[in-house]
């Protein structure tokens, strides 16, 4: 059993790769042959990893270290290797023209509209908490995964919870568990709202799952992007509200903070 297992993986992986010499896997964004960790051909790969290094235009800082413009921190109580609270990869643009030409942007917009690309963030994700967590005081594997989910309208509307998505795939890496905690009940797209809309739309319409919040829990909070981050801080004051004890939100991106004038 075990044997043909082997042998039938064998054969998956020679078709695959004979397919692939075929018809080589195309890179999304030019067309060109991608190599097979990203997705993404050699080019846009290194200008994704340069992506990764852009820093705050006011304070010069990477997303880790920078607090400009956000008023969300303390909704967290933890300390995780000295850091301020938050995981995230990278910025992401105000909308514009140059921003939509990034590698990054593209990815997260297709995370989004169609679910592509979540393990290559929940990989890039669990790397960074992995190391976060090893010169820490805590062990990874007291903590429990979740995530703001999409409302049933726009989880019907796009066919995918991308939060879901790159949050099960971070559990695996992780060797945690991931549980729905919280429901969204449908109200307008946070995109298309203010910011103080936002933080109403966000607390009128997610609500903590009956039983599901564990009391004294610790609770990596997985939202894919932090704009003004009403919807993270909503989520949060929820959990604690429902006895969570620590809750660590993490992130791929946050919206770069406008210049100073
Ligand atoms: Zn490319
Ligand atoms: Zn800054």
């Amino acid at each position: 059993m075990l044997n043909s297992n082997r042998s039938g993986r064998r054969a998956k992986r020679l078709i695959k790769s004979g397919l692939d010499l075929l018809f080589p896997p195309a890179c999304p964004f030019c067309g060109k042959k991608s190599n097979d960790r990203t997705g993404l051909c050699l080019d846009c790969g290194a200008k994704y990893f340069h992506e990764r290094q852009m820093s705050c235009p006011r304070c010069g800082q990477t997303v880790e270290f920078c607090n400009c413009d956000c008023d969300f921190p303390h909704i967290s109580r933890t300390t995780v290797g000295g850091k301020t609270h938050m995981s995230l990869t990278f910025y992401t643009g105000s909308g514009n023209a140059e921003a939509a030409g990034r590698v990054t942007e593209q990815m997260i917009l297709s995370l989004k509209n169609n679910g592509h690309h979540a393990k290559f963030f929940a990989d890039e994700l669990s790397d960074t908490l992995f190391h976060l967590f090893e010169h820490s005081e805590y062990t990874l594997d007291e903590w429990i995964l979740t995530y703001p989910p999409r409302s049933l309208h726009n989880y019907l509307k796009y066919g995918v919870d991308q939060s879901e998505e790159v949050t099960r795939h971070m559990a695996k890496n992780l060797g945690i568990p991931c549980r729905k905690t919280l429901v969204k009940e449908a109200g307008g797209e946070q995109k298309t709202l203010s910011s103080e809309e936002r933080m109403v739309n966000a607390e009128e319409t997610l609500l903590p799952r009956k039983h599901a919040i564990v009391r004294g829990g610790k609770y990596l909070l997985f939202d894919d992007i932090i704009t003004s981050g009403a919807t993270v801080m909503a989520a949060a004051n929820l959990l604690y509200a429902n006895g969570a004890a620590e809750v660590f939100p993490v992130s791929i991106a946050r919206t770069l903070p406008k210049e100073p004038r």
